[in-house]
């Protein structure tokens, strides 16, 4: 039964309550609450019974689960053995080795900020997301930081971002006479993409295994123009997939709750029920663990790559994110007094405010090397950020600027404070998906993430641009003589000048750039072209002013994802001359001599003997064999070029501009090839058979 399994390999609330003596568990909660330390007297208590717990469940080994700037999750596994008298052993874990690890962090990315000579770094227990068991260890879910106390890893920042939203919203909710609020926390629903493919095809495909996409491959006669795939029935292979996928993310205590098939041949999608932004970053990070160790079992394996195939539809990530508080209110949620709807107009326009001032940030937190294949692609929003609130709500904010009667069901100027907003039906408000940005009736979904990429940084961005506009609106408010006139002021300020940024209209529109452009947004294109912005003033004062990064942090996260980009970029030319110089130019080669050999005899026998077939395709393939091999040769040297340049910023530049689009010409050449050859001297499976090879 699902309610048996699920949350069972979580030493979880419950869990703890049962297993822990009551002051020891009641002094673990109040830690847990405060964020303070836990006394290494109590962490021995909760160590030994959390151990305990563990091997019950057929437990070895514990390890410091933690998301260093990899994007993907560490662990370092210890078994618990201990040696004993008589050559025997016992098992043991200790508070401290509960609360504190020391791996070498010296093969982590650092971006610079550990020094060589001190490699060593440090986790410590995150105690607000729960140990867990996976694959026979015991995971304590941990941030990641170096000696000097920098963060090394995603989840530190996340997490002082979400300090940073709870300080700046407290205060807005106290103007608001909110005394019995106590805490504020953002929460996070994120609709993960996936590809699955025959396990057998992909071993095949070198593209797929060391970059995750297919670097090569014609267009099959049919890619998803028919739209018969999306929430198309379930093939039973990918639905016995989706079954027992379920059940591993339930036992790890993760909401899976929707799953349907994707846009994509081959593409699905996962959405868990929205949880606590650090736990949901976590859980994210499982999912995906999960969707790829649960695919091999079935023969199958999952893609995460955001472009797997040219082509079709890639995959990204839907980040459902909204402000609760801990009274259970949801401050994006309208409300139904005046008093209720002024709050929500302000927490709604610290979002406008925030997403219109820090576009590049949001942009920036889902650059990356494979979301640039898709972001602007007229599949997934353009690399544009802009707003979708909705005509209702937009109608609702031109009434306040302009302070004239808005036309719902008031006829009347709205007065916030005085009167009730009109019954938005939610249901119109969130059914534009091309947009970046979108109001959905009580919660925003940024939808520009990357499949693959790890939630915490852009939710890390978005705590931190609307806890500084709450700061903001705070500073205003507080001590002002006139409550109500000024926030209604402040709130017709925000809109008149961030309303730039609200766009209701179709963002897949080619009119849209242009007009974008008319407004002065940003459009930054690239990865190197949106990471140039990162490290801008007004974001290093945004990170450094609410403690979220330190400058040397933000700088080293800067140098990191640079390096990434050139890395990944560099990989993907590596493999595709591999592939162009081991696979398919030989095969080229030998099946361009069988024609030859195939003409050279029929002309022998009888010279009358038509070989146009043969000529005209030995003829095409030898031509694009040359343009190939060219661009293999620049391709070689520009490569060369890369190594003598000093600064990564160039680097990242010169991969962009010159290596991307030697790969791009290299492409073409192939793809004409493979679309002419015969299919059994292809040497790789084609776009047709992995794209409907699970049947
Ligand atoms: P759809 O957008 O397909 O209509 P829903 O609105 O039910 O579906 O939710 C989509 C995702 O948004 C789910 O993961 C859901 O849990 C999440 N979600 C719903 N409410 C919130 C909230 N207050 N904060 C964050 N995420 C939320
Ligand atoms: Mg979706």
């Amino acid at each position: 039964m699902v309610t048996d399994i699920f949350s069972s390999m979580v030493f979880d609330d419950a869990t703890m309550e049962a297993r822990l003596p009551k002051e020891t568990y009641k002094t673990l909660q109040r830690t847990i609450k405060l964020g303070k330390h836990l006394d290494l007297n109590v962490a021995n208590v909760v160590a030994n019974a959390m151990k305990d717990w563990a091997i019950e469940k057929g437990a070895t080994h514990f390890t410091h689960w933690f998301q260093p700037m990899t994007g993907v999750t560490a662990e370092k596994h210890d078994s618990f053995i201990s040696p004993k008298d008589g050559g025997k052993v016992i098992m043991e874990f200790s508070g401290k080795e509960l609360i504190r690890g020391e791996p070498d962090a010296s093969s982590f990315p650092s971006g610079g900020l550990r020094a060589t000579f001190e490699a060593r770094g440090y986790t410590a227990w995150d105690a607000t997301s729960y140990a867990f068991i996976k694959d026979g260890v015991l995971c304590i879910p941990t941030v990641f930081c170096s000696y000097g106390g920098e963060a090394l890893d995603q989840k530190t920042s996340l997490l002082r971002s979400m300090e940073a939203i709870n300080r700046q919203a407290l205060r807005v909710l106290k103007l608001f006479g909110n005394a019995d609020v106590t805490s504020v926390k953002t929460t996070v629903g994120p609709e993960q993409e996936y590809f699955l493919v025959d396990k057998a095809q992909y071993d095949r495909r070198k593209d797929l295994i060391y970059t995750g996409r297919t670097l090569f491959g014609a267009k099959a006669p049919k890619g998803q123009e028919l739209d018969d795939h999306y929430f198309g029935a379930i093939k039973p292979r990918v639905a016995a997939y989706m079954k027992d996928l379920n059940d591993e993310l339930w036992k790890l205590g993760i909401l899976a709750k929707t799953e349907h098939n994707e846009v994509a041949p081959a593409q699905h999608e996962m959405a868990p029920i929205f949880t606590t932004t650090n736990i949901a970053a976590d859980h994210n990070q499982l999912t995906m663990e999960m969707m790829q160790k649960v695919a091999k079992r079935h023969g199958m394996v999952c893609l995460l790559h955001e472009k797997p195939f040219d082509g079709v539809n890639g995959s990204g990530k839907h980040n459902n994110w909204s402000i609760s508080t801990n009274t259970g209110v949801n401050l994006l949620e309208p409300g139904e007094t005046p008093y209720e709807n002024a709050q929500f107009l302000l927490f709604l326009c610290a979002v406008i405010k925030a997403v219109d001032e820090y576009q590049d940030l949001l942009r920036i937190s889902v650059a990356s090397a494979g979301n640039d294949h898709r972001l602007g692609a007229n599949e997934a929003p353009p690399a544009i950020v802009s707003m979708f609130l909705g005509s209702d709500l937009a109608e609702l904010l031109d009434a306040i600027e302009a302070d004239c009667p808005y036309d719902g069901k008031e006829k009347e100027v709205m007065r916030i404070g005085v009167h009730t907003l009109p019954k938005f039906q939610k249901d119109a408000t969130d059914r534009n998906r091309t947009s970046p940005f979108a109001f959905t009736g009580n919660k925003f979904e940024f939808r520009m993430l990357g499949s693959s990429e790890s939630i915490s940084t852009a939710n890390t961005v978005l705590n931190t641009i609307v806890a500084e506009e709450l700061r903001q609106y705070a500073d205003a408010l507080e001590g002002c003589d006139d409550f109500d006139g000024t926030l209604h002021e402040l709130i017709r300020k925000t809109i008149r000048e961030n309303k730039r940024i609200i766009f209701n209209g179709d963002g897949y529109d080619a009119s849209w750039v242009a007009e974008a452009e008319k407004r002065g947004l940003l459009n930054l294109r690239t990865t190197p072209d949106a990471l140039a912005h990162m490290l801008d003033e007004k974001n290093i004062a945004l990170f450094t002013s609410h403690k979220v990064y330190s400058e040397t942090e933000l700088r080293a996260r800067h140098e990191v994802r640079l390096e990434n980009y050139c890395k990944v970029v560099g990989i993907e030319a590596q493999t595709m001359l591999d592939m162009a110089r081991k696979d398919i130019l030989p095969a080229m080669a030998g099946y361009t001599a069988e024609l030859s050999r195939g003409i050279a005899a029929k002309q022998a026998v009888c010279p009358e003997i038509d070989c146009s077939y043969e000529r005209s395709t030995l003829k095409e393939i030898s031509g694009l064999m040359t343009a190939a091999f060219a661009t293999v040769g620049k391709l070689e040297k520009d490569l060369l070029t890369c190594k003598g340049i000093a600064s990564s910023e160039e680097m990242a530049d010169f991969f962009k501009d010159t290596i991307l689009s030697d790969m791009c010409s290299l492409r073409v050449s192939v793809d004409s090839m493979e679309s002419l050859a015969a299919a059994d001297k292809w040497p790789y499976p084609s776009y047709g058979d992995i794209l409907f090879g699970v049947r």
